[in-house]
């Protein structure tokens, strides 16, 4: 089943055409639960990866013993909330019995894992150009994979992330996935995603309001308040995982970023976020999903199960040179 998002409350091009040069195509991946092979577009799904190649790790999270949470205990706490929620019950009856509550409490916590050598990442995105049109990429390559250390970073808060090109075709000896390293121990429960199937399908999408000249934010963005809309949550930056678009409102410096390689600009290559729609960018919920109503954590807009300190981890790349690194924002 696609997902289709519906159109757009307002015609804002319509309305101010100074906006037309500044669309970009946006690809919404839906991440939807599903069991995604290495063949397939996915978020938390296995990657081909080629037998011959060194699976990355982090350095800075080794052994002999890590404190987290075990990968299993935090896929149990998900299931055991999940039938709950399914169960019928009476109203103002509790959610869980108190065999339960506990059994979620020894779940959650963390605790200390023996570790031989520095953690294995894990996979977060695998991209198949064939699946996200214009997915960006070097000449040749149709491929985009994306993995992390599910801990949170001291420099930046965030996880430390690896991303690799490839083309698919070149891959001819896969490492068999129960050859994939996988890590004993996640430092937070939101940086596991559940395997998810993706329904890419592009949008269109125009800068925040930071990024627009002059005056212009201001008369967008009272024009779309006078329709009872939000010009960025409803209008302009699409909500969710994606590839490409603009960036969003930053809480952080709006100050355009560079290529710390080249100091060209950069652009959202790829977005990463836990929830696929809330509260207040319900527009974007797409029409296959309107039965859901609400940022349930158990409904579509939360498939994922990642949690990214509420947050979403965007990834940038040069315009210039595929081969410089990327830059990463919490926004
Ligand atoms: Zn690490
Ligand atoms: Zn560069």
């Amino acid at each position: 089943m696609p997902r289709t998002t519906p159109p757009r409350p307002l015609d804002v091009a319509a309305r101010f055409p100074e906006l037309a040069p500044l669309a970009r195509t946006a690809v919404r991946l839906h991440p939807r639960p599903g069991s995604p092979t290495a063949a397939d577009s996915s978020i938390g799904g296995p990657l081909l990866w080629p037998a011959g190649e060194p699976w990355p790790t982090c350095p800075e999270h080794a052994g002999p013993r890590q404190w987290g949470h075990p990968p299993e205990n935090v896929r149990q706490e998900r299931r055991l909330l999940a039938e709950a929620w399914r169960r019928p019950r009476a109203e103002g009856a509790d959610l869980l019995s108190d065999e339960e509550r506990a059994r979620l409490d020894r779940l959650g916590k963390r605790v200390r894992v023996p570790l031989s050598g520095p953690l294995p990442m894990i996979p977060v995105a695998q991209l198949y150009a064939a699946d996200v049109p214009g997915l960006p990429g070097p000449p040749g390559t149709d491929l985009l994979q994306l993995l992390w250390c599910p801990f949170r970073h001291r420099d930046d808060h965030l996880p430390r992330t690896v991303l690799r090109r490839r083309t698919a075709a070149g891959i001819t000896d896969v490492l068999p996935a129960d050859a994939v390293p996988r890590p004993p121990v996640v430092g937070r429960a939101g940086y596991l995603p559940e395997p998810c199937v993706l329904h890419p399908e592009p949008v269109t999408e125009y800068p925040a309001p930071h990024e627009l000249p002059g005056k212009l934010a201001g008369r967008v963005e009272r024009w779309a308040r006078r329709h009872g809309w939000d010009y960025q949550a409803d209008l302009a930056v699409a909500p969710g995982c994606k590839v490409g678009g603009h960036a969003p409102w930053s809480f952080s410096d709006p100050a355009p970023m560079a290529c710390p390689a080249c100091g060209a600009e950069v652009r959202p290559l790829l977005t990463v976020v836990g929830g696929e729609w809330d509260a207040g960018s319900r527009s974007w919920r797409p029409a296959e999903d309107a039965d859901h109503p609400g940022p349930h954590f158990l409904g579509p807009a939360r498939s994922t199960h990642l949690d990214i300190s509420d947050s979403s981890l965007q990834l940038y790349g040069c315009t210039r040179s595929y081969d410089h690194p990327h830059v990463r924002g919490l926004q």
